[in-house]
C-alpha cells in the first residue's frame, strides 16, 4: 500500500517532519572524496575516511575497502561496481560501512567516470555521505507504514476515506470484501456504489443525513442497512469524520461497524415489548407491576380505570403512597405475603374507595411484583343476593327451611357433644289457607309477619326461628337442659307459651284477627342415631296429633305416635325386590333449548311397580337413600342410560340430542370407585362420554370438597360433563361453586314454577342467570310448566328449558317417538 492511499492521513505531517530532520542530519554528517583508476583500482580516499574505518591507505588500495563495507552488502556492491566499470557508466550505491568505533554506518556512494576529449576513460572520482539517520527515519517510516497496515486490514470494520461531495470512495480496507462480500475496488471504481447498495427503505434519508452533517462539518454517526453481495441485510453503524480544509470539507473518513446482530436482538426485544404491552393491554383484567422497592413499573389501561389513577403519574412511584385505602387491609397484607414468602397469593377483597369488590392474584418474580385484578362485585352482588334470598325468607326476614335444618344439625351436634338436650317446635296456622283467600294475600302476608315477630320475641336470643313452608314455622332450642325429663318439661312450657303469645288477636287492616296455631314438640339428643329427619318427623307426627286433638294447643312427641311409619317399612322390603327384578326403568324428560331444539334429555327413575303401578322417586328415592339401595339403583340408572346413548348415537332422529343425563346420588358419588364404575357403564355399552353429563346436588359439596374436585376432573378429561341440580335450594356451596368442574347449573323448579315478573323468584332467578353467567355455565330451568313462564326464562337470559309445558318425563317409546315428531317439525 502506497502511503498516499493511507486514510490515516494526520500521520502524513510526521513523515514530512522526519524528511525535514533527515535533510538538517545530512549537512552534519560525514562526506569524503575517493578516485580510483580507471580499472577500478582505489588510488586516494580521504584521510577522514580511512579514520572513520580504521585503515591504512596501503589496506585500502585496490580493491582492500572493500573490508569496510558490511559483509551483508559487499558482494553485491564489489559485483556492482565490476559492472558499472565494464560499462564505464556513473554508479551509485547504499551500503553499511564497518566502523573502527565499532558502529555501522549508512553510506551512499557516487562514482562518476572521468574522460578524456577522446571519450577515453581515464579515472572514477566518487564521493561518499553518510545516510545513517536518512536510513533510520525511512525504516521507522515503513515499520509504521506497516502498523498501519496491519492494523487497518485487521479491524473488523470497514475503514474508508471519500470525497465530501460526490460520496465517491477513494479509499475502503480489505474488510468490505469479508463482511459484505464487495472488494474495496468495486466501491473506489464504481459510480454510486455505497448509495445502489443502501437498502431501499433507508436510501432516502441514509446518503441525506450523512449530506447534511457533512455540510455542517460536524462528525456524525448513523445506522442503517447495506444488502450484501449474497443478498442478506447487514446493520452498519457508520461513524464519520469530516476533514476540514480552510473550514471546507475536503475528506471523509470514516469507520462502519457491524451491528447486524445487537439490531436484530433489539428489534427483537422491541418486538417482544410491543407484543407484550398489547397483550398487557388488551386483557381486561387489571394490571401493574411494582419493583421490590414497591415503586410501580407498569400499570395497564384497565388498571388506571379501576384506580382512578393515570399512569403517569403512578410510574416510578411507591405503591404505599400513591394507592390509598388498602394501607391495613387485607390488601396490603397480601401484597406483602406474596413479596415475603414468594409465594402466588391470590384474594377478594372489598376496595373501599372504589366502593367495589377485587378479585386479587398476585404473583411474584425477580423483577418484583405482578398484581391483577377485577372488579368482581357483580358477582359478589349476585353471590350475596343467592344466598341471602336462598337463607332467609324475604317475607318474614326469617331463616328459611335450608337454613333451619342446618341450624338444627348444628344444634343436634353441638347436644352430643356437650350431652345435653335440646328441643324443636313445629307450629301451623290454623285454616290459613281459608284466611289467606277470604281476605287476601296481602293480608295473610302482613299476618305471617305478625306471627314472626311474636314469636321472635317469645324465642331465646340463642334459639333459631325460622320460616318453614308457607304457614309453618319452626324453632330450634339448643341446650335446654342436661336432664332428659327436665328438657321436655321445659319444651313443654315453651310451647305453651308462644301458644298463648300466638293466640292472642292481631290487628289487620283496622281490625281484629283471630289465629291459631297448633304446634308440635319433640326433645333431642337422647339417641347418637337421632337424625335431622327424624327429629323433623316427630315434631311434624306431634304437630299433627295437636291438630287432630282440636287445634290451637301443643303437644309433645310420643313413641306411639310412630305406628304410622310402618307403612315405610313395607315400602322398603318392597323396594329391595324391585332393585333385583329390575323393576327400576328410566323415563327421559326432554331439555329444550330457545329454537325448540331438543338438545338433551334427563333420565329419571320410575319403579314400575307390579303391585303399586308406576311409582314416582319422591316416594322411593329417600328410601333407597336411607337404605343404601340408592347405590344398586343408581347404578341400574347409570348403565341404562349408557345403553340408551350408545343405541341413539348411531341414530340420526337423535343427532340433536347431545347429552342425557342422569342424577347421581351423593352416596353414590363418594364411592370410591365411582370413577371406574361409570368408565366400565360407558366401556361396556360403547357409549360416547362426551353425551353423558352426571346432575349432582350441592349437598355433595358437605363431604369431601377436595376429593369431589378430583374426581370430577378425572371424569372430565374422559368427556363427561357436570350438571348442579336444584341449584339455589343449597348454600354451603356458593364460595366453593367456581372451584367446581361444572358445566351447567339447573335452576330448581321451586323458583321456576310460579315465576312472575317482578316477584322473589324472578329476583333469584335473575341472580343465578347472572352468576351463571360470571362463571361461565351453562344455565337450564326445570319446570318450565307454560309459555309464559317461558318466555320470562328467556327475558332472564335463560334459554334452556325443561319442564311440563314441552313434555314430562316419558317411557322410552313414548320419548322416541316424541323426539321424532319434533324433529321431524323443525
Ligand atoms: P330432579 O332431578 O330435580 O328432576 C326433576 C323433577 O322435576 C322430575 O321429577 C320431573 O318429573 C319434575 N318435573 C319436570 N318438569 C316439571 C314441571 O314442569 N313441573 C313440575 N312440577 N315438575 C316437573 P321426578 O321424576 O319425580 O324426580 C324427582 C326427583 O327424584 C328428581 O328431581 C331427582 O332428585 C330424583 N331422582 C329421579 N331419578 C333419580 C335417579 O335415577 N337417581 C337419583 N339419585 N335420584 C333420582
Ligand atoms: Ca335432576
Ligand atoms: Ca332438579
Amino acid at each position: 500500500m502506497d502511503l498516499d492511499e493511507s486514510p490515516l492521513n494526520q500521520q502524513t505531517s510526521s513523515v514530512e517532519l522526519d524528511e525535514r530532520h533527515y535533510r538538517a542530519l545530512i549537512s552534519a554528517s560525514a562526506t569524503f572524496v575517493w578516485r580510483c583508476s580507471s580499472q577500478g583500482a582505489l588510488t586516494d580516499v580521504d584521510r577522514s575516511w580511512l579514520e572513520l574505518v580504521g585503515l591504512k591507505m596501503d589496506q585500502a588500495r585496490d580493491l582492500g575497502w572493500l573490508s569496510a563495507v558490511h559483509p551483508h552488502d559487499r558482494d553485491d556492491y564489489h559485483r556492482e561496481w565490476i559492472e558499472a566499470l565494464r560499462e564505464g557508466q556513473p554508479f551509485e550505491r547504499e551500503y553499511r560501512l564497518l566502523c573502527a568505533d565499532g558502529e555501522v554506518r549508512w553510506f551512499l556512494d557516487r562514482a562518476i567516470p572521468i574522460r578524456q576529449d577522446d571519450g577515453q576513460l581515464v579515472e572514477w572520482i566518487g564521493i561518499g555521505q553518510e545516510i545513517t539517520a536518512h536510513k533510520q527515519a525511512e525504516r521507522d517510516l515503513e515499520r509504521q507504514r506497516e502498523r498501519y497496515r496491519t492494523l487497518v486490514e485487521s479491524t473488523m470494520a470497514i475503514l474508508w476515506e471519500g470525497d465530501p461531495d460526490t460520496f465517491q470512495f477513494t479509499f475502503v480496507s480489505g474488510e468490505s470484501q469479508t463482511l459484505l462480500g464487495y472488494t474495496p475496488q468495486r466501491w473506489t471504481q464504481e459510480r454510486d456504489f455505497w448509495i445502489n447498495h443502501i437498502h431501499p427503505e433507508d436510501r432516502d434519508w441514509a446518503p441525506n443525513f450523512c449530506a447534511v452533517a457533512t455540510r455542517e462539518g460536524r462528525q456524525h454517526t448513523f445506522d442503517y442497512r447495506i444488502i450484501a453481495a449474497d443478498g442478506s441485510i447487514v446493520w452498519l453503524r457508520d461513524v464519520v469524520s469530516v476533514i476540514l480544509d480552510n473550514g471546507r470539507p475536503s475528506k471523509l473518513v470514516g469507520v462502519m461497524i457491524d451491528i447486524t446482530e445487537s439490531k436484530e436482538a433489539e428489534q427483537e426485544a422491541r418486538r417482544l415489548a410491543d407484543r407484550l404491552y398489547t397483550t398487557l393491554e388488551s386483557i381486561t383484567d387489571a394490571f401493574f407491576t411494582v419493583d421490590p422497592d414497591w415503586r410501580f413499573t407498569y400499570v395497564n389501561g384497565e388498571a388506571e380505570r379501576l384506580l382512578q389513577r393515570c399512569r403517569a403519574d403512578l410510574l416510578d412511584k411507591v405503591l404505599w403512597e400513591e394507592i390509598d385505602g388498602i394501607t391495613e387491609t387485607p390488601i396490603e397484607q397480601g401484597i406483602r405475603r406474596a413479596a415475603r414468602e414468594h409465594a402466588t397469593v391470590t384474594l377478594e377483597e372489598f376496595y373501599a374507595p372504589g366502593e367495589f369488590w377485587l378479585e386479587i392474584h398476585i404473583y411474584p418474580s425477580d423483577e418484583g411484583l405482578a398484581v391483577y385484578f377485577r372488579d368482581v362485585s357483580d358477582r359478589k352482588r349476585a353471590e350475596a343476593d343467592v344466598q341471602f334470598l336462598a337463607l332467609y325468607d324475604p317475607l318474614t326476614q326469617l331463616p328459611n327451611r335450608r337454613l333451619a335444618t342446618d341450624r338444627l344439625q348444628h344444634a343436634l351436634a353441638s347436644s352430643h357433644e356437650r350431652g345435653t338436650f335440646g328441643a324443636v317446635a313445629f307450629l301451623d296456622v290454623d285454616d290459613f289457607k281459608t284466611l289467606n283467600d277470604t281476605l287476601g294475600h296481602p293480608t295473610g302476608d302482613e299476618l305471617l309477619q305478625k306471627i314472626a315477630s311474636r314469636l321472635s320475641e317469645q324465642t331465646p336470643e340463642s334459639a333459631t326461628v325460622a320460616r318453614f313452608g308457607g304457614d309453618e314455622f319452626l324453632t330450634v332450642l339448643p341446650d335446654l337442659d342436661s336432664d332428659f325429663e327436665r328438657a321436655g318439661t321445659k319444651a313443654h312450657t315453651y310451647g305453651k307459651e308462644i301458644l298463648d303469645a300466638l293466640n292472642r288477636p292481631y290487628r289487620l287492616n283496622e281490625h281484629n284477627h283471630y289465629a291459631t296455631v297448633s304446634i308440635g314438640v319433640t326433645t333431642f339428643g337422647e339417641e347418637h342415631a337421632d337424625t335431622v329427619h327424624d327429629i323433623l318427623q316427630r315434631a311434624d307426627l306431634a304437630m299433627y296429633r295437636a291438630k287432630d286433638e282440636g287445634r290451637s294447643s301443643v303437644r309433645l312427641f310420643e313413641p306411639n305416635m310412630r305406628v304410622a311409619l310402618s307403612r315405610r317399612v313395607a315400602l322398603e322390603t318392597e323396594l329391595r325386590q324391585a332393585i333385583d327384578r329390575d323393576e327400576i326403568v328410566p323415563y327421559f324428560q326432554p331439555l329444550v333449548d330457545h329454537a325448540g331444539t331438543i338438545i338433551g334429555a334427563e333420565a329419571l327413575a320410575r319403579w314400575k311397580s307390579p303391585l303399586r303401578g308406576v311409582v314416582s322417586p319422591g316416594e322411593f328415592i329417600p328410601v333407597a337413600e336411607q337404605t343404601g339401595m340408592i347405590l344398586p339403583l343408581g347404578q341400574a340408572m347409570l348403565w341404562q342410560t349408557c345403553r340408551q346413548i350408545a343405541a341413539w348415537s348411531c341414530r340420526d332422529t337423535f343427532r340433536s340430542v347431545e347429552r342425557i343425563s342422569v342424577n347421581i346420588s351423593a352416596h353414590q358419588f363418594h364411592q370410591r370407585d365411582f370413577v371406574d364404575q361409570v368408565r366400565q357403564a360407558l366401556q361396556e355399552c360403547r357409549a360416547d362420554p362426551g353425551r353423558l353429563r352426571l346432575e349432582l346436588t350441592e349437598s355433595f359439596l358437605l363431604q369431601d370438597f377436595e376429593g369431589t374436585i378430583t374426581k370430577m376432573n378425572t371424569l372430565k378429561t374422559e368427556g363427561v360433563t357436570f350438571s348442579l341440580d336444584d341449584f339455589g335450594t343449597g348454600y354451603s356451596s356458593l364460595a366453593y361453586l367456581k372451584r367446581l368442574p361444572l358445566d351447567q347449573i339447573k335452576i330448581d323448579q321451586g323458583f321456576v314454577r310460579e315465576l312472575r315478573a317482578g316477584s322473589h323468584d324472578a329476583a333469584i332467578v335473575e341472580a343465578i342467570v347472572l352468576l351463571a353467567n360470571n362463571l361461565d355455565l351453562e344455565v337450564v330451568a326445570e319446570g318450565v310448566e307454560n309459555e309464559s313462564i317461558r318466555d320470562l326464562l328467556s327475558a332472564y337470559g335463560c334459554h334452556r328449558h325443561q319442564g311440563y309445558w314441552y313434555s314430562p318425563p316419558l317411557p322410552l317409546d313414548e320419548f322416541e317417538t316424541y323426539v321424532t315428531g319434533v324433529n321431524a317439525t323443525t
